[in-house]
């Protein structure tokens, strides 16, 4: 059976939710099956990171360089796709993607051209004894599990959510061969003019492995200062509950929950959030949960492994002095 996983980059940087999608993919990869990495790139930057994938346990990378792939466009995209994979030995019946904004608008799509059963935003993934691959997803706001199970030999998309299985490490021994693939684009339906970022992080939040988020405790947009301070000092990214958004402290682009982004980080820094259920759907599956609220009987502090009662503007200045003033 052949595996593909559809490798995403940003800004010239390759995102780890694919060498995520890689361990993913060889979780149920059984005896004799293959593994492809197709690397859509829009110029040399994006090419480059070929060989990051190379050493993490494919069999070959296939890379598709061309400008008009420099900005995401659907149909630029699923047609890059289709030609790389008819560059392979056997038609692919297993496509991985990241469960990324790029992937949501993707897999769909090649799925629906391929005739094959899509499953969104996998958690967890394994083969069971009959030889069936089952994908774990999480339903009604994260109150329950589903578990969705493949016949083998059936094409399949997944897309799998970020943070959610450890990235492929870089394996010893020779590096997977790199091709290039030929492609001439279909005429462009869409052309982007312009990609205007909303919000512009170091991190991104659906990646992040720390994230501090602010909700209204934090009362004013200046008071996401020190929030954005603590996230730096952590290497994370500033997240935000929708009261934060709603009172304009802050743009939607950060808002986490049931309407907003999924995330699942290291460790999550709530301050002066309620802990609503809309908000919880997003983030209620991070590692590490640390509650900052003045309320004791706040909601979020049922779902906190570390809760402190007190005041967000005292609680977290402590926190970053700690932090600078340790080696
Ligand atoms: C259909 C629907 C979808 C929704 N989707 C989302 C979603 O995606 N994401 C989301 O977040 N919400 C969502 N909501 C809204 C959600 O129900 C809550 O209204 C929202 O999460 C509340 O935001 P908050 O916790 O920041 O504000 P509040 O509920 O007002 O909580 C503020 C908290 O800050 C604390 N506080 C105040 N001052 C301080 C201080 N100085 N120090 C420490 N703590 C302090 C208070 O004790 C309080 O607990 C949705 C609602 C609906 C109906």
């Amino acid at each position: 059976m052949q595996h593909v996983v559809v490798a995403e980059c940003r800004d010239g940087k390759l995102r780890r939710v694919s060498l995520e999608a890689i361990a993913a993919a060889r979780q149920c990869m059984a005896d004799g099956d293959t593994l492809a990495v197709l690397l859509l790139a829009g110029g040399a930057e994006d090419a480059a990171e070929a060989t990051h994938l190379a050493c993490r346990g494919p069999d070959e990378v296939i890379v598709i360089d061309h400008p008009i792939l420099a900005r995401y466009t659907p149909e630029a995209f699923a047609a890059a796709l289709l030609a790389a994979a008819e560059a392979l030995p056997m038609a692919p019946s297993a496509w991985w993607l990241g469960h990324t904004a790029i992937g949501r608008d993707l897999a769909p799509r090649l799925a629906a051209r391929l005739g094959a059963g899509q499953v969104s935003d996998a958690i967890g993934v394994a083969t069971g004894a009959d030889g069936r691959v089952r994908f774990t997803r999480a339903l009604h706001a994260g109150k329950a599990l589903e578990q969705r199970a493949l016949l083998p030999g059936d094409p399949w998309v997944v897309t799998v959510r970020p943070n959610n299985f450890p990235p492929a490490a870089e394996r010893a021994g020779p590096a997977a061969p790199i091709r290039s693939a030929a492609f001439n684009p279909p005429p462009p339906i869409v052309r982007v003019r312009d990609v205007v970022r909303r919000v512009s992080t170091a991190v991104d939040l659906t990646e992040a492995r720390v994230i501090v988020a602010g909700g209204r405790g934090v009362k004013h947009a200046d008071g996401f200062a020190p929030l954005a301070k603590l996230a730096s000092l952590l290497g994370g990214a500033v997240g935000a509950s929708r009261g934060a958004c709603d009172a304009g402290y802050c743009d939607y682009a950060l808002q986490i929950g049931q309407t907003g982004k999924t995330v699942t980080p290291d460790l999550y820094i709530a301050c002066g959030i309620s802990g609503a259920v809309q908000h919880l759907a997003g983030m209620s599956r991070s590692r590490v949960i640390v509650a900052i609220n003045k309320d004791p009987d706040a909601p979020i502090f049922s779902v906190a492994d570390y809760g402190i009662v007190g005041d967000l503007f005292e609680i977290v200045p402590l926190l970053i002095n700690e932090l600078i003033s340790t080696p």
